[in-house]
């Protein structure tokens, strides 16, 4: 059994992760109003994992005899200046994501809720993954700039991303 504190932190970080999968959702949109199909299969498949991220921490919450509350989830942006404004929001927000695991992770140090601070650091880890592929990916799109065969290369290398999961931007591709 977890604390309501915890519990609150732990609802509130499924949301995030929920809300993660809306705009990576709503980013692959735009991508392919875009023309750009391979970033917006590349996204799509973003918005998956974030859905699993989200999973993760509703099983933990039934497996500790929690309370799951699904919060309402903020409307993502739809638009967007370019793809590589689109990358730079999913950078930013990834660094977002990693300061809220960072702070229920401490809440969960200051509780002495081990089960919790263990199950947390998949999450640690995995964060440690996805600001290094969005930041690389984030670069790469300031690298090509307004470069369009450069834009078209990338949209074909995210493309040939398979499945939801990836953990290096080359396995993204
Ligand atoms: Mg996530």
């Amino acid at each position: 059994m977890m604390s309501n504190t915890m519990q609150d932190a732990m609802n509130q970080q499924m949301k995030q992760e929920f809300y993660s999968s809306y705009l990576y959702l709503s980013m692959s949109a735009f991508c392919d109003r875009a023309n750009l199909p391979g970033l917006a299969q590349w996204m799509r498949g973003q918005a998956q994992e974030e859905t699993g991220h989200a999973m993760k921490i509703f099983d933990h919450l039934l497996d500790r005899g929690g309370k799951v509350e699904l919060y309402e989830l903020g409307r993502p942006p739809a638009d967007f200046s370019s793809p590589r404004e689109v990358f730079d929001q999913a950078h930013k927000h990834e660094q977002q994501v990693t300061a809220s695991i960072n702070k229920v992770y401490g809440l969960a140090v200051d509780e002495r809720d081990f089960a919790s601070t263990v199950f947390l650091d998949w999450f640690v880890q995995e964060q440690v993954e996805e600001e290094k592929t969005s930041g690389l990916l984030a670069e790469q799109f300031r690298m090509v700039g307004e470069d369009r065969p450069g834009l078209l290369m990338l949209d074909r290398e995210l493309g040939q991303r398979k499945s939801g999961v990836a953990h290096t931007a080359a396995d993204a591709t």
